[in-house]
């Protein structure tokens, strides 16, 4: 049994791992992969230390570090599900293996949420895309739309503009994210918004070639004719894995007061996939620090 898992392998996790490892708590770190939403992330401005810096360089930056202190790691796998066992928890992998710990962070963070109409799960790969930083040059000279009106849908658009032939920014609400990058959009030539429209389908034959989006104040239908489409509008939490094990709040975030404690003694959470506001980098890699250092002193309570 191992003292403590970490599950999530994102800045939360990462820094809750060296945290973990220089308290020489035999430890385990879990996740899907490294870096978590950095990796959609290209260009970072506002993480301490660095003016600017490219996500991968980032996640390089953090992996060197932990190479230094070094944990067991289980990189690849995901926990379907954490139980409470006698003395401590349980993680069932996908894979099938089980883990136990005394103590837990959960720091799985966030993804892309789906849009939920016809064509989308079909097209999803071939055409149908939540990431523009990944995904954004396979459609360099095509006509694409951008899903969404917040930072990350508008982020998408900058980056395709750069890229597409045209690009369409489709938003059922007026758009909501930082002033600074609508004034930057603002310069684009090969950009339509279109505000206060509802994206009703995707249609293509193979490949995503149209979507169908409706004006909420005409009622009137119309076709665009796309490539690519892709689907910027939020996250959600990656909490499915502990929902029967503690109460989840409206949005499925973990509940955590400022120490990272959950309601149940030994479990900790930390960083987008909590009910701490502001999901930045720099507020997760703090969270997981945190709640290493809260799990660290409940371990020695134990051990009392
Ligand atoms: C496009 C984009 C641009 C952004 N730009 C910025 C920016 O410029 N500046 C900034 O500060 N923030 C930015 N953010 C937000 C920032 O990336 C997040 O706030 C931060 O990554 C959250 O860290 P986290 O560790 O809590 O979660 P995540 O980064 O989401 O990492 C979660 C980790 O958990 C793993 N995981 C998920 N489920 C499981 C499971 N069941 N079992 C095991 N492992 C699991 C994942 O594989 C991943 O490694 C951006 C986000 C996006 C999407």
């Amino acid at each position: 049994m191992y003292d403590l898992m970490i599950i999530g392998g994102g800045p939360a996790g990462l820094s809750a791992s060296i945290y973990t490892a220089r308290k020489r708590l035999n430890a385990l770190l879990i996740s899907g992969d490294i870096g978590g939403q950095i990796n959609q992330t290209l260009g970072i401005e506002n993480y301490l230390g660095y003016q600017f810096i490219e996500g991968p360089e980032l996640i390089d930056k953090f992996q060197t570090q932990m190479s230094q202190y070094p944990i067991d790691q289980k990189i690849g796998d995901k926990v379907s599900r954490l139980e409470k066992i006698e003395g401590g928890f349980e993680a069932v992998a996908e894979a099938g293996d089980r883990y136990q710990s005394r103590a837990v962070i959960f720091a799985a963070g966030k993804r892309a949420r789906k849009l939920k109409v016809p064509g989308e799960t079909e097209l999803t790969g071939r055409g149908v895309t939540y990431c523009a930083i990944c995904d954004g040059p396979v459609f360099a000279g095509q006509r694409v739309a951008v899903v969404g009106g917040g930072n990350s849908a508008l982020e998408a658009a900058l980056d395709m503009v750069k890229i597409a032939e045209y690009v369409y920014l489709v938003s059922l609400t007026p758009l909501s994210g930082d002033a600074i990058l609508i004034d930057k959009l603002s310069d684009a030539k090969n950009l339509s918004i279109l505000t206060e429209h509802q994206t009703e389908k995707i249609e293509g034959q193979d490949f995503v070639e149209r979507i169908v989006i409706k004006n909420l104040k005409s009622g009137e239908s119309k076709q665009l004719d796309v490539g690519g489409i892709f689907i910027e509008i939020g996250l959600m939490p990656n909490s499915e894995a502990v929902s029967g094990l503690i109460k989840l709040n409206e949005a499925g975030e973990v509940p955590v007061n400022c120490s990272n404690e959950t309601e149940l003694a030994g479990f900790y959470a930390a960083g987008d996939v909590t009910t701490v506001p502001e999901k930045q980098i720099i507020v997760a890699a703090g969270e997981g620090a945190k709640a290493a250092l809260q799990a660290h002193r409940y371990l020695q309570r134990l051990a009392e």
